[in-house]
């Protein structure tokens, strides 16, 4: 049996690989800690939690969803925007439900890409933006993402002929995997550049809730310009502790959505209406001292990551969003692969290794602080002794 040759051309998922090695080392007895996967430790909120439990008694939630999601869903959706973004959505245009960001971002490129068409897509990055180009056939261009810049892509180098192919690009502040923000101006730069050479931007907001030191993450959308030229995803995954709900959505440019549908209604059926209307419940101003307080965390465990590693000489900036810290291999290993293999066999702990997120992550490794604060202390205090 031989799979396409689409499927041939993409490599294994970075996630699936480490979790074939943690088993295998767990297996051996290793007490293995993962500061692999950003998969958040703490549970779902109680009141997000509590509105699944009363939501699946009802029959009415049994049945197939709309493709688009439930217009409940889509106006907490809107009122959301409006309330954290200040943002406005037409909830019958301008908001989809999607079954997770992940699922959204692929389908976008099958519902846009043709053979010979290119999506612009951030190096590192999300694998997906490079992996679904990739699977319906087309092609991704890199934009490389440096610490010189910010990483942020510098758009005035991406060739001509690049531009004049591509057909979306993906984009993601506050980023993982390297937890930089969208700098002043940047956004408005995309929209100028995208409206220039007719790109759909979608941009992926995975990670506007969890931010740090009174930074607060903008939309896309809130750029003068934005809905003209693109889409955003929002997914409830990381902020809300939800990854295993697949409950997100897709706001902005309603023809673009509209295209979204008609390729999502030949795929799937739709969210789960309990799984919506959980949604619902995450989205409301209940749940913002749930959010404030999971900031808390992740801020107290960045500056025990950070002030741990700067003892150990690894220096890093503390990043103002996301659950990744993003820091330098340290010298002596030829790629972060090999840095990441040798953390793992010597000293029970899992990082991604920057490479695996394209050419530019190399020479980087990434930490996920979705790990309880004891483990991730010991974790840091493993690579300290394997250092010296
Ligand atoms: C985690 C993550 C996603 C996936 O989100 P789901 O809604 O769980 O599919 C998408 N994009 C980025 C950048 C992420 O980090």
């Amino acid at each position: 049996m031989r799979p396409s040759r689409r499927l041939e051309r993409i490599p294994p998922y970075l996630f699936a690989e480490l979790e074939r090695k943690i088993a295998a080392k767990r297996e051996a007895g290793v007490d293995v800690i993962s500061l692999g996967i950003g998969d958040p430790d703490r549970p779902t909120p109680a009141l997000v939690v509590e509105a699944m439990q009363e939501a699946v008694t009802e029959p009415e939630t049994h049945r197939y969803p709309s493709n688009r999601g439930r217009a409940d869903f889509r106006e907490a959706v809107s009122d959301f925007y409006e309330r954290r973004f200040d943002v406005d959505l037409d909830p019958a245009t301008e908001v989809m439900a999607t079954i997770g960001g992940k699922e959204c971002i692929f389908h976008l490129n099958s519902a846009f890409l043709d053979p010979d068409d290119l999506a612009l897509a951030a190096d590192p990055g999300y694998p997906v933006y490079t992996a679904g180009p990739l699977l319906v056939g087309a092609q991704p261009h890199l934009l490389p993402l440096v610490p010189e810049l910010g990483f942020v892509p510098d758009l005035d180098a991406i060739p001509a002929d690049a531009l004049a192919r591509a057909k979306l690009m993906f984009l993601n502040y506050p980023n993982n995997p390297t937890g930089a923000i969208a700098p002043p101006g940047f956004f408005e730069r995309v929209v100028e550049l995208a409206r220039e050479h007719d790109v759909l931007v979608v941009h992926d907001n995975s990670y506007s809730e969890i931010t740090f030191d009174g930074y607060h993450a903008p939309s896309f959308l809130a750029t003068p310009g934005a809905k003209d030229v693109g889409v955003e995803v929002f997914s409830l995954s990381k902020g809300y502790n939800m990854t295993g709900w697949r409950c997100a959505a897709i706001v902005g440019n309603a023809a673009a959505i509209e295209q979204y549908w008609r390729l999502k209604s030949n795929v799937d059926s739709g969210n789960f209406e309990a799984v919506q209307l959980a949604g619902i419940a995450a989205l409301s101003p209940d749940s913002d001292a749930e959010v404030a307080s999971m900031r808390e965390l992740y801020r107290r465990r960045r500056d025990l990551v950070c002030g741990a590693l700067a003892e150990i000489g690894v220096q890093v900036h503390p990043p103002k969003a996301t659950i990744y810290v993003w820091a330098p291999v340290p010298a002596g290993f030829e790629s972060s692969a090999a840095y990441c293999e040798h953390v793992l066999d010597r000293a029970g702990v899992v990082l991604s290794p920057g490479g695996a997120y394209g050419p530019n992550g190399e020479g980087f490794f990434r930490i996920s602080l979705t790990t309880p604060d004891q483990r991730l202390v010991e974790a840091v205090e493993r690579l300290g002794a394997l250092a010296r």
